[in-house]
């Protein structure tokens, strides 16, 4: 029997467990690494992500042949043809693959046809397998990602003594929701300059023209191993003695502040959620950095990612259709270009993502999701753009994220209450309204802000839903004293823009005709 090993683009890490179990044949066992041309084009993706991916693969396949692995590197126009030649020069009669962490894609290869058997062997990308969540999760009533997280912190014995959390809290996060001051000395995040392998792959997504969305130059990220480690490491020592008090805060012309940027690397198993929350830990005792950063960022880890990636395979397939507030507006189309919109909250954000495929946490969910959720955009529109928009985007994050955590589209399962905010947050939480042509007071007007009047046409909309949902009761009190007059044009003004928009979408269709 031959077994060969085919690595997928976001499992390029040694241990990964197809290569781990024949580590100790490497040298006899074939392993294949395939760019595929269509499966870049199957949806539009962000231009520097595909040179990440690209990159970080043709630099992992170099990798595993210093190290003696007999490794073919294959460009095609799809996986099938490149498969089934390898398997036949290889005489290979069983194909190992580590299972895909995106669900749609186990069906992919699984929908290849093959001369030789296929073994799916469990992803060791994840703190928790499919079975150990599924455990925990029938066990309870609500799947609360704080008991979770305390769960996760007592099992892998991250940041306890004994039984009980370091420090006597499980949570900081009153000490982490601090409003950005004028002048806040953040540290220049670590970028690279791209080397031989990534300038051909810049070259290869230029000239196929493979796809159109996103600036491609100046491509500064890190493309493998070593480079993820010195991005880890500028983190725990630049960026985590601030992480905690700023992590909410958005400033104009700060894309990164002191977030870690470590997701682009994380996904693709450059790095891995173990030795990150080890290394952060190893901060705490070693460095003596402030507990709310270090519990604050272990949460984002341990906590979030695990949670969201446990919840993806925990719902079944139809969790990507949910669309609890039967939201069917399409997406503006200044989501594609960020030139288009006037408004300078998601002007700043959108021109940043094009830049870089990358925006944080808060600029995600209350600025670009909350826009969406507020404008009652299909879920699985703006689902679709966040995949195609970011550089650390795959299938298992986006359905909780955005159709769960952002839209609310799943009705509460993983959120308490929709996060639908007007500007009164974004005014307090970045200095983006100081550069607006809108108010972020006014919600009536020429010069109300859309945040404003959508915020509340969108309660209004959906009063009788959001009274199922306990949390809601004291805006829903709001709602009820703003005049009918007042209430009247906030609905005249959201819908005139809806109109607006759908028009200028209606002829940029039939300009593309
Ligand atoms: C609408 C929306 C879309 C998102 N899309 C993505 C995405 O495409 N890819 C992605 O990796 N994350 C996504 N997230 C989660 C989170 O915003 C990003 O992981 C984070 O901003 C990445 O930047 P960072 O590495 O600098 O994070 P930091 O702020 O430094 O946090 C550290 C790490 O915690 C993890 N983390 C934190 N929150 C989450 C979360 N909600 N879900 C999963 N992991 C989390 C990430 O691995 C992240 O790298 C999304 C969140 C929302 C609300
Ligand atoms: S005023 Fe409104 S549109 Fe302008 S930046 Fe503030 S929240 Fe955004």
């Amino acid at each position: 029997m031959t077994t060969g090993i085919w690595v997928l683009g976001d499992q390029l890490w040694a241990g990964q467990t197809a290569l781990s179990r024949c580590e100790r044949e490497k040298r006899k066992t074939p392993v294949i690494l395939i760019e595929s041309r269509n499966c870049a084009q199957m949806r539009p993706y962000h231009r520097q992500k595909l040179v990440l991916i690209w990159s970080a693969m043709r630099h992992f396949a170099e990798e595993l042949r210093s190290s003696g692995w007999q490794v073919t590197y294959e460009i095609s126009d799809e996986f099938a043809c490149a498969l089934q030649q390898w398997v036949k020069n290889n005489g290979i009669t069983q194909l190992l693959v580590m299972t895909p962490s995106d669900r749609p894609f186990i069906q992919i290869i699984q929908n290849i046809k093959l001369n030789c058997s296929l073994t799916l062997v469990p992803n060791n990308l994840f703190l928790w397998s499919p079975e150990e969540f599924k455990q925990w999760a029938d066990s309870r009533k609500n799947l609360l990602l704080e008991d979770f997280y305390r769960t996760g912190r007592k099992r892998f014995n991250i940041l306890m003594d004994g039984n009980k959390p370091i420090g006597g809290k499980w949570n900081f996060d009153k000490q982490n929701r601090q409003p950005p001051k004028d002048k806040l000395q953040t540290p220049p995040p670590l970028w690279f300059n791209p080397d031989e392998i990534t300038r051909s792959v810049l070259n290869r997504i230029k000239t196929e023209n493979i796809s159109d969305y996103g600036e491609i130059e100046p491509f500064r990220w890190g493309v493998t191993r070593e480079d993820a480690l010195a991005v880890l490491e500028h983190f725990i020592t630049q960026c985590l003695p601030t992480f905690g008090p700023y992590q909410d805060a958005m400033l104009t012309g700060e894309e990164t502040l002191w977030h870690s940027l470590i997701s682009p690397y994380l996904n693709l198993g450059l790095l891995t959620s173990i030795e990150i929350i080890k290394a952060v830990e190893k901060a705490y005792f070693e460095n003596k950095i402030e507990l709310n950063s270090i519990e604050g960022f272990i949460r984002q880890v341990l906590g979030w990612r695990e949670y969201m990636r446990g919840i993806y395979l925990y719902q079944d397939e139809d969790y990507r259709n949910s669309n609890w507030f039967n939201h069917h507006q399409p997406l503006p189309n200044f989501y594609w270009r960020s030139s288009q919109t006037d408004m300078n909250c998601l002007y700043q954000v959108l021109t940043q993502v094009e830049k870089t495929g990358y925006a944080h946490h808060i600029q995600r969910l209350m600025i670009l999701s909350n826009f969406a959720l507020i404008v009652g955009v299909s879920p699985q529109e703006i689902e679709a753009w966040f995949h195609a928009a970011f550089i650390d985007a795959y299938d298992w994050i986006m359905q909780t994220n955005v159709i769960g955590m952002g839209q609310f589209a799943d009705g509460g399962i993983l959120a308490s209450k929709p996060y639908a905010s007007s500007a009164n947050y974004i005014n307090k939480m970045s200095d983006y309204c100081r550069y607006c042509i809108y108010n972020p007071k006014q919600r009536t007007g020429d010069k109300a802000c859309p945040f404003n009047f959508f915020y509340w046409d969108f309660m209004l909309r959906h009063q009788q839903q959001l009274k199922s949902l306990g949390r809601m009761s004291l805006v829903l009190s709001h709602l009820q004293r703003i005049e009918p007059k007042d209430m009247e044009q906030i609905q005249v003004l959201a819908n005139n823009w809806r109109l607006k928009q759908n028009k200028l979408i209606e002829s940029i269709a039939n300009d593309n005709k």
